[in-house]
Protein backbone atom coordinates (compact mmCIF):
# COMPACT_ATOMS: atom_id res chain seq x y z
CA UNK A 1 0.00 0.00 0.00
CA UNK A 2 1.52 3.24 -0.73
CA UNK A 3 1.22 6.00 1.78
CA UNK A 4 -0.02 9.12 0.20
CA UNK A 5 0.22 12.56 2.99
CA UNK A 6 -0.53 15.35 0.41
CA UNK A 7 -3.52 15.74 -2.15
CA UNK A 8 -4.62 17.98 -4.27
CA UNK A 9 -8.35 18.40 -5.49
CA UNK A 10 -11.32 20.14 -6.68
CA UNK A 11 -14.44 20.12 -5.83
CA UNK A 12 -17.49 21.59 -6.84
CA UNK A 13 -21.10 21.57 -5.22
CA UNK A 14 -24.10 20.94 -7.15
CA UNK A 15 -25.78 23.79 -8.92
CA UNK A 16 -29.41 24.86 -7.73
CA UNK A 17 -32.13 23.58 -9.46
CA UNK A 18 -33.99 26.08 -11.82
CA UNK A 19 -37.13 27.00 -10.75
CA UNK A 20 -39.82 25.55 -13.39
CA UNK A 21 -42.76 28.05 -14.85
CA UNK A 22 -44.81 25.45 -13.83
CA UNK A 23 -42.86 24.26 -10.67
CA UNK A 24 -44.66 24.53 -6.21
CA UNK A 25 -42.16 26.11 -4.39
CA UNK A 26 -40.76 23.08 -1.94
CA UNK A 27 -42.45 22.01 0.84
CA UNK A 28 -39.26 22.14 3.56
CA UNK A 29 -37.28 25.00 1.38
CA UNK A 30 -39.18 28.43 1.93
CA UNK A 31 -36.95 30.47 0.50
CA UNK A 32 -35.97 28.13 -3.23
CA UNK A 33 -36.28 25.27 -4.54
CA UNK A 34 -34.09 22.66 -4.85
CA UNK A 35 -30.51 22.49 -3.83
CA UNK A 36 -27.64 21.50 -5.04
CA UNK A 37 -25.47 18.81 -3.42
CA UNK A 38 -22.67 19.74 -0.52
CA UNK A 39 -19.60 18.71 -0.92
CA UNK A 40 -18.17 17.26 2.62
CA UNK A 41 -15.02 15.83 3.63
CA UNK A 42 -15.20 13.45 6.28
CA UNK A 43 -13.27 10.86 8.23
CA UNK A 44 -13.32 7.42 7.56
CA UNK A 45 -11.14 5.37 10.36
CA UNK A 46 -10.31 2.30 8.74
CA UNK A 47 -8.29 5.09 6.09
CA UNK A 48 -4.89 5.49 6.32
CA UNK A 49 -3.98 7.32 3.17
CA UNK A 50 -4.68 9.98 0.76
CA UNK A 51 -3.87 7.94 -1.91
CA UNK A 52 -7.18 7.79 -3.95
CA UNK A 53 -6.98 11.31 -4.27
CA UNK A 54 -4.10 11.14 -6.45
CA UNK A 55 -6.26 8.89 -9.17
CA UNK A 56 -8.77 11.18 -9.05
CA UNK A 57 -8.35 14.97 -8.41
CA UNK A 58 -12.37 16.14 -9.45
CA UNK A 59 -15.13 16.07 -7.52
CA UNK A 60 -18.63 17.05 -8.32
CA UNK A 61 -21.87 17.27 -6.01
CA UNK A 62 -25.44 16.62 -7.63
CA UNK A 63 -27.08 19.49 -9.07
CA UNK A 64 -31.02 20.17 -7.82
CA UNK A 65 -32.78 18.67 -10.11
CA UNK A 66 -34.93 21.65 -12.22
CA UNK A 67 -38.60 21.98 -11.41
CA UNK A 68 -40.56 19.69 -13.50
CA UNK A 69 -44.25 19.69 -14.51
CA UNK A 70 -47.00 21.30 -12.17
CA UNK A 71 -47.00 20.49 -8.78
CA UNK A 72 -43.82 18.58 -9.17
CA UNK A 73 -40.94 19.42 -6.71
CA UNK A 74 -37.34 19.32 -8.01
CA UNK A 75 -35.18 17.13 -6.11
CA UNK A 76 -32.29 18.51 -4.16
CA UNK A 77 -29.14 16.74 -4.93
CA UNK A 78 -27.58 14.62 -3.27
CA UNK A 79 -24.47 15.64 -0.94
CA UNK A 80 -20.78 14.45 -1.98
CA UNK A 81 -18.83 13.53 0.62
CA UNK A 82 -15.09 12.76 0.66
CA UNK A 83 -13.40 10.27 3.01
CA UNK A 84 -10.41 10.69 4.31
CA UNK A 85 -7.93 9.39 7.14
CA UNK A 86 -8.07 10.85 10.81
CA UNK A 87 -5.87 13.39 11.25
CA UNK A 88 -6.60 15.13 7.63
CA UNK A 89 -5.97 18.95 7.36
CA UNK A 90 -8.13 20.45 4.72
CA UNK A 91 -6.68 23.90 3.26
CA UNK A 92 -8.23 25.83 0.53
CA UNK A 93 -5.31 26.30 -1.69
CA UNK A 94 -6.30 29.52 -3.55
CA UNK A 95 -6.05 31.36 -0.04
CA UNK A 96 -4.18 28.92 1.88
CA UNK A 97 -7.03 29.20 4.81
CA UNK A 98 -7.44 26.28 6.79
CA UNK A 99 -10.29 25.26 6.31
CA UNK A 100 -10.53 22.03 9.04
CA UNK A 101 -8.27 20.03 10.49
CA UNK A 102 -9.99 16.57 10.98
CA UNK A 103 -8.69 14.84 14.17
CA UNK A 104 -11.67 12.92 15.38
CA UNK A 105 -13.42 9.57 14.21
CA UNK A 106 -16.93 11.21 13.24
CA UNK A 107 -15.09 14.89 12.15
CA UNK A 108 -16.29 16.11 9.15
CA UNK A 109 -16.61 19.51 7.22
CA UNK A 110 -18.67 21.04 4.43
CA UNK A 111 -16.40 22.46 1.88
CA UNK A 112 -18.42 23.48 -0.93
CA UNK A 113 -22.24 24.78 -0.38
CA UNK A 114 -24.87 23.37 -3.04
CA UNK A 115 -26.32 26.59 -4.69
CA UNK A 116 -30.05 27.59 -3.93
CA UNK A 117 -32.60 26.29 -6.08
CA UNK A 118 -34.45 28.91 -7.80
CA UNK A 119 -37.79 29.54 -7.01
CA UNK A 120 -40.86 28.69 -9.66
CA UNK A 121 -43.91 30.23 -10.93
CA UNK A 122 -45.85 29.89 -8.11
CA UNK A 123 -43.93 32.04 -5.96
CA UNK A 124 -44.87 34.55 -8.10
CA UNK A 125 -48.19 34.47 -8.14
CA UNK A 126 -49.77 37.08 -6.98
CA UNK A 127 -53.64 38.66 -7.16
CA UNK A 128 -53.28 40.36 -10.59
CA UNK A 129 -51.00 37.79 -12.00
CA UNK A 130 -52.47 34.45 -11.34
CA UNK A 131 -49.97 32.64 -13.86
CA UNK A 132 -46.97 33.91 -13.95
CA UNK A 133 -44.58 33.18 -16.51
CA UNK A 134 -41.41 33.80 -13.83
CA UNK A 135 -39.10 31.36 -12.78
CA UNK A 136 -35.61 31.56 -11.10
CA UNK A 137 -32.79 30.45 -12.03
CA UNK A 138 -30.96 28.35 -9.15
CA UNK A 139 -27.56 29.88 -8.07
CA UNK A 140 -23.89 27.76 -8.91
CA UNK A 141 -22.88 25.76 -6.36
CA UNK A 142 -19.59 26.55 -4.50
CA UNK A 143 -16.06 25.63 -6.49
CA UNK A 144 -13.16 25.33 -4.73
CA UNK A 145 -9.26 24.00 -4.73
CA UNK A 146 -8.60 22.35 -1.97
CA UNK A 147 -5.18 21.03 -0.47
CA UNK A 148 -5.32 18.04 1.61
CA UNK A 149 -2.83 16.74 4.25
CA UNK A 150 -2.49 14.00 6.63
CA UNK A 151 -0.61 14.44 9.59
CA UNK A 152 -0.30 11.60 11.62
CA UNK A 153 -1.60 11.10 15.35
CA UNK A 154 0.91 9.78 17.08
CA UNK A 155 2.31 10.49 20.85
CA UNK A 156 5.53 9.79 20.61
CA UNK A 157 8.02 11.01 17.63
CA UNK A 158 10.97 9.10 16.61
CA UNK A 159 14.23 11.18 15.32
CA UNK A 160 17.45 10.24 14.34
CA UNK A 161 19.73 10.13 11.60
CA UNK A 162 19.02 7.00 9.32
CA UNK A 163 20.39 4.06 10.13
CA UNK A 164 20.77 4.61 14.30
CA UNK A 165 17.71 1.80 14.55
CA UNK A 166 14.57 3.90 14.68
CA UNK A 167 12.93 1.07 12.40
CA UNK A 168 14.26 -1.73 14.64
CA UNK A 169 13.00 0.30 17.42
CA UNK A 170 9.67 0.44 16.70
CA UNK A 171 9.50 -2.95 15.37
CA UNK A 172 10.81 -4.66 19.12
CA UNK A 173 8.36 -2.65 20.71
CA UNK A 174 5.04 -2.91 18.46
CA UNK A 175 3.64 -4.74 16.12
CA UNK A 176 4.44 -2.40 13.16
CA UNK A 177 6.65 -4.51 10.99
CA UNK A 178 9.17 -1.78 9.05
CA UNK A 179 11.48 -2.49 6.62
CA UNK A 180 14.94 -2.64 8.38
CA UNK A 181 18.06 -2.44 6.55
CA UNK A 182 21.79 -1.43 6.71
CA UNK A 183 21.72 1.19 4.54
CA UNK A 184 19.79 4.81 4.85
CA UNK A 185 16.11 5.83 3.92
CA UNK A 186 14.63 2.01 4.23
CA UNK A 187 11.83 3.86 5.99
CA UNK A 188 10.06 5.68 3.07
CA UNK A 189 6.84 6.36 4.80
CA UNK A 190 6.23 7.02 8.25
CA UNK A 191 5.36 3.93 10.08
CA UNK A 192 2.83 3.88 13.48
CA UNK A 193 3.24 1.36 16.02
CA UNK A 194 1.16 0.96 19.24
CA UNK A 195 2.67 0.46 21.83
CA UNK A 196 1.24 -1.57 25.09
CA UNK A 197 2.72 -1.11 28.43
CA UNK A 198 0.18 -2.66 29.85
CA UNK A 199 -3.40 -3.40 29.60
CA UNK A 200 -4.44 0.35 30.55
CA UNK A 201 -1.44 2.01 29.48
CA UNK A 202 -0.73 2.44 25.57
CA UNK A 203 0.80 5.04 22.95
CA UNK A 204 1.32 5.09 19.94
CA UNK A 205 4.93 5.43 18.33
CA UNK A 206 5.79 7.23 15.11
CA UNK A 207 8.62 5.86 12.97
CA UNK A 208 9.74 9.07 11.20
CA UNK A 209 11.79 8.12 7.51
CA UNK A 210 15.53 9.53 8.71
CA UNK A 211 16.93 13.19 8.53
CA UNK A 212 20.07 14.01 7.12
CA UNK A 213 21.93 17.52 7.95
CA UNK A 214 20.63 20.02 4.97
CA UNK A 215 17.31 18.64 5.00
CA UNK A 216 16.14 21.82 5.00
CA UNK A 217 17.53 22.82 1.70
CA UNK A 218 16.28 19.46 0.26
CA UNK A 219 18.65 16.50 1.05
CA UNK A 220 16.91 13.14 1.84
CA UNK A 221 14.13 12.99 2.03
CA UNK A 222 13.67 16.58 3.39
CA UNK A 223 11.20 18.02 5.12
CA UNK A 224 7.97 16.59 3.83
CA UNK A 225 7.84 13.88 6.47
CA UNK A 226 8.34 15.75 9.26
CA UNK A 227 4.75 17.06 9.66
CA UNK A 228 4.21 14.05 10.79
CA UNK A 229 6.09 14.68 14.48
CA UNK A 230 4.03 17.97 14.37
CA UNK A 231 0.87 16.27 16.30
CA UNK A 232 3.16 14.41 18.73
CA UNK A 233 3.78 15.47 22.23
CA UNK A 234 7.16 13.90 23.25
CA UNK A 235 10.04 12.88 20.82
CA UNK A 236 12.01 10.15 20.87
CA UNK A 237 15.56 11.11 19.45
CA UNK A 238 17.79 7.91 19.18
CA UNK A 239 21.36 8.15 18.16
CA UNK A 240 24.49 5.93 17.88
CA UNK A 241 28.04 5.89 18.36
CA UNK A 242 29.87 8.03 16.59
CA UNK A 243 33.00 4.77 15.62
CA UNK A 244 30.00 3.26 13.57
CA UNK A 245 28.29 6.21 12.11
CA UNK A 246 31.67 7.23 10.47
CA UNK A 247 34.46 9.89 11.38
CA UNK A 248 31.97 13.04 10.83
CA UNK A 249 29.48 12.10 13.09
CA UNK A 250 29.45 12.42 16.74
CA UNK A 251 26.36 11.55 18.43
CA UNK A 252 26.23 14.91 20.37
CA UNK A 253 26.96 17.00 16.85
CA UNK A 254 24.19 14.20 15.16
CA UNK A 255 21.99 15.39 18.50
CA UNK A 256 22.38 19.27 17.08
CA UNK A 257 22.14 18.80 13.67
CA UNK A 258 18.57 17.20 14.14
CA UNK A 259 17.69 19.33 16.44
CA UNK A 260 18.85 22.68 14.10
CA UNK A 261 16.81 20.77 11.48
CA UNK A 262 13.80 20.88 13.52
CA UNK A 263 14.27 24.59 14.62
CA UNK A 264 13.81 25.09 11.52
CA UNK A 265 11.47 23.59 9.94
CA UNK A 266 9.13 24.86 13.01
CA UNK A 267 10.41 26.14 16.59
CA UNK A 268 7.49 24.68 18.19
CA UNK A 269 9.01 21.20 17.25
CA UNK A 270 12.43 21.93 18.57
CA UNK A 271 10.39 22.61 21.73
CA UNK A 272 8.94 19.57 22.36
CA UNK A 273 10.35 17.43 25.30
CA UNK A 274 12.78 14.86 23.78
CA UNK A 275 14.47 12.12 25.81
CA UNK A 276 17.25 10.51 24.13
CA UNK A 277 18.20 6.93 23.45
CA UNK A 278 21.69 5.59 23.10
CA UNK A 279 20.93 2.84 20.91
CA UNK A 280 23.34 -0.48 19.23
CA UNK A 281 24.71 -0.92 23.09
CA UNK A 282 25.29 -4.56 22.54
CA UNK A 283 28.16 -3.57 20.59
CA UNK A 284 30.83 -3.76 22.56
CA UNK A 285 32.22 -0.43 21.10
CA UNK A 286 29.27 1.47 21.55
CA UNK A 287 29.07 0.04 25.62
CA UNK A 288 32.41 1.33 26.26
CA UNK A 289 31.27 4.77 25.46
CA UNK A 290 27.56 4.84 27.46
CA UNK A 291 29.47 6.72 30.71
CA UNK A 292 30.83 9.42 28.57
CA UNK A 293 28.19 9.90 26.67
CA UNK A 294 25.71 10.35 29.76
CA UNK A 295 28.14 12.88 31.46
CA UNK A 296 27.77 14.85 28.04
CA UNK A 297 24.19 14.70 28.14
CA UNK A 298 23.88 15.63 31.60
CA UNK A 299 25.14 18.58 30.84
CA UNK A 300 22.82 19.44 28.69
CA UNK A 301 20.51 18.85 31.70
CA UNK A 302 19.27 15.46 29.65
CA UNK A 303 19.11 12.15 30.92
CA UNK A 304 20.49 9.43 28.40
CA UNK A 305 18.82 6.24 28.20
CA UNK A 306 21.67 3.11 26.47
CA UNK A 307 19.44 0.70 24.92
CA UNK A 308 19.78 -2.28 22.03
CA UNK A 309 16.73 -2.32 20.03
CA UNK A 310 18.12 -5.89 18.93
CA UNK A 311 18.40 -6.94 22.27
CA UNK A 312 15.32 -5.33 24.00
CA UNK A 313 18.33 -3.98 26.73
CA UNK A 314 16.91 -0.95 28.52
CA UNK A 315 14.16 -0.28 26.18
CA UNK A 316 11.63 -0.89 28.98
CA UNK A 317 13.10 1.95 30.73
CA UNK A 318 12.56 4.13 27.82
CA UNK A 319 9.12 3.55 27.19
CA UNK A 320 8.74 4.19 30.83
CA UNK A 321 10.30 7.52 30.66
CA UNK A 322 8.38 8.36 27.44
CA UNK A 323 5.02 7.10 29.45
CA UNK A 324 5.84 9.38 32.06
CA UNK A 325 6.13 12.70 29.63
CA UNK A 326 3.05 12.07 28.36
CA UNK A 327 1.14 11.35 31.45
CA UNK A 328 2.81 13.43 33.80
CA UNK A 329 0.24 12.84 36.67
CA UNK A 330 -0.32 9.14 36.59
CA UNK A 331 1.35 6.56 38.52
P1 LIG B 1 16.64 3.40 10.89
O1 LIG B 1 17.16 3.89 9.58
O2 LIG B 1 16.95 4.36 11.98
O3 LIG B 1 15.20 3.01 10.85
O4 LIG B 1 17.52 2.09 11.22
P2 LIG B 1 17.12 0.55 11.12
O5 LIG B 1 16.18 0.17 12.20
O6 LIG B 1 16.69 0.27 9.71
O7 LIG B 1 18.53 -0.12 11.46
C1 LIG B 1 19.70 0.14 10.72
C2 LIG B 1 20.72 -0.96 10.97
O8 LIG B 1 21.13 -0.98 12.33
C3 LIG B 1 20.17 -2.36 10.68
O9 LIG B 1 21.19 -3.13 10.10
C4 LIG B 1 19.83 -2.89 12.06
O10 LIG B 1 19.88 -4.29 12.12
C5 LIG B 1 20.91 -2.26 12.91
N1 LIG B 1 20.49 -2.09 14.30
C6 LIG B 1 19.37 -1.49 14.75
N2 LIG B 1 19.30 -1.55 16.09
C7 LIG B 1 20.39 -2.22 16.51
C8 LIG B 1 20.89 -2.60 17.82
O11 LIG B 1 20.30 -2.35 18.87
N3 LIG B 1 22.07 -3.26 17.82
C9 LIG B 1 22.76 -3.58 16.70
N4 LIG B 1 23.91 -4.25 16.83
N5 LIG B 1 22.32 -3.24 15.47
C10 LIG B 1 21.16 -2.57 15.37
MG1 LIG C 1 13.95 3.16 9.35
Amino acid sequence: MHFIDEARVEVKAGDGGNGSAAMRREAHTPRGGPAGGDVIIAVDPQLSTLLDYRYKRHYKAQRGEDGRGKDQYGRSGDDLVLRVPVGTVVHDDDSDEELADLTGPDARCVVARGGRGGRGNIHFKSPWNQAPRTAEPGTPGEQRRLRLELKLLADVGLLGFPSVGKSTFIAAVSRARPKIAAYPFTTLIPNLGMVRLSDERSMVIADIPGLIEGASTGAGLGHRFLRHVERTRVLLHIIEAHELAGPERAPMRDFDTLNDELAQYAPDLAEKPQIVALNKVDLAETRAQVDELRALFRDRGLDLYPISAATGEGVPAVLEALWARLHPREP
